[in-house]
């Protein structure tokens, strides 16, 4: 789950990473007295999930009570990326003198928690990692021992050479490090992390991704989900429990368990098509779910053909097949289905689906070519 920067800020704070006083508005008016209480310069930041806002226009800093408001005008209602801008960040200003990117991710090859760290930190990161990749610096942590100080001091001495500052620097990784690790973070990145021309550090910026899987652990964390994050289709498969993953191909699929959606992809792909979704269904399938599902697979203008894959076991055909015809009843889609039931109670599926236009099949080679030439058909 992705959560916003004021957010991330929160529960960086409680793990004592230095960040600056902040608070959080939805109008002009409430920026100028936002920043009447800081009372000096201000930074008024978009709140919204992409990276890349300052270039955007959505960072602007304000010297004075009015310009906060001016600037909070400008950016509130603004798009960026195709996000709406609702909430705005009114932070004290920091005066900068070095800004250093520091960053940690969960990473599949070494399988640990691994920190980054660059002396090239601000907005320009990105290009950073891809012209001169040297310039980041990457440790491994060791999961069960946690990070220890000489890692931390370690990482420090990469991106500062005063040995003052570098102590700083140190203990805020270790922070850093503590927060992550302690909300289940699956990525947790600061950048730019400023020193100040007095040597100070903050946390200017701040980025996290929480693992869903751990949300449980962390009610206070699950509670952050902003639905003005997720499309509308994502939050609707969310609500109704499916898993969905939109992607650019053309052939929709509808299939329950997530191993079988993930062979179902790779055996479209296999016979020359493209899949436009990850979707599954789940073990127990209610008719309520199907029609959701079919609804979600609709709403993407790709979509030229439908494939349902269906392996019955928990999962019951008939269900399927009763979700099929309501979705077919309450709203009509043009697009071809093609169905592959089989398992518990796939004869009484096929009696529900025999009076219905579906093109049906047995086997998934079969059901996959045919979904993959029909997507091929010109509309
Ligand atoms: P991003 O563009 O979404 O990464 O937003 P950031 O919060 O990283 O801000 C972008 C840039 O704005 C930073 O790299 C800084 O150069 C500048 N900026 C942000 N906050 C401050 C601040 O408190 N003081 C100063 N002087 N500049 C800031
Ligand atoms: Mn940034």
């Amino acid at each position: 789950m992705k959560i916003h920067e004021y957010q991330a800020k929160e529960i960086l704070m409680r793990h004592g990473v230095p960040i600056p006083r902040f608070e959080i508005v939805t109008t002009p008016a409430d920026a100028r007295k936002a920043a009447e209480d800081i009372g000096r310069m201000v930074v008024v930041k978009a709140q919204v999930h992409v990276g890349g806002r300052g270039k955007a226009g959505g960072v602007k800093l304000a010297k004075t009570a009015d310009e906060a408001e001016a600037h909070a005008s400008n950016i509130l209602g603004m798009d960026i990326k195709g996000l709406t801008v609702e909430k705005i960040m009114i932070s004290d200003a920091v005066d900068i003198d070095r800004e250093y990117y520091i960053g940690m991710i969960v990473d599949r090859q070494t399988k640990k928690p691994v920190y980054m760290v660059s002396e090239a930190g601000g907005i320009d990161i990105e290009q950073v990692a891809n012209e001169t990749p040297e310039k980041i610096h990457k440790l491994a942590i060791n999961p069960v021992k946690g990070l220890s100080a000489a890692d931390a001091s370690t990482l420090a001495a990469k991106i500062e050479s005063r040995p003052e500052v570098a102590a700083k620097v140190a203990e805020f990784i270790t922070k850093l490090y503590d927060g992550f690790i302690g909300s289940d973070a699956s990525l947790a990145e600061i950048n730019p992390l400023v020193v100040t021309p007095d040597g100070e550090v903050w946390a200017v910026d701040a980025k996290m991704n929480i693992d869903d899987n751990a949300l449980y652990r962390h009610p206070d964390i699950a509670e952050m989900r902003d639905p003005a994050g997720e499309t509308d289709e994502v939050r609707k498969a969310r609500e109704m429990g499916l898993s969905y993953v939109k992607l650019d191909g053309n052939v929709g699929c509808l299939v329950n368990g997530a191993g079988l959606a993930m062979t179902t992809m790779d055996v479209i792909q296999h016979y020359g098509g493209a899949p436009a979704n990850f979707l599954d269904i789940g073990g127990s399938s209610s008719p309520d779910k199907v029609v959701t599902a079919l609804e979600i697979i609709t709403s993407d203008p790709n979509v030229r053909s439908i494939l349902i894959n269906i392996f019955g076991g928990i999962t019951r055909c008939d269900d399927v097949a009763r979700g099929l015809v309501q979705a077919l009843e309450q709203t009509s889609i043009e697009i071809p289905i093609v169905v592959r039931l089989t398992g518990t109670n796939e004869d009484e599926a096929r009696k529900i689906l025999a009076k219905h236009q579906f093109v049906s099949a047995t086997t998934m080679d079969e059901a996959v070519e045919k979904a993959v030439e029909l997507a091929k058909q010109p509309a």
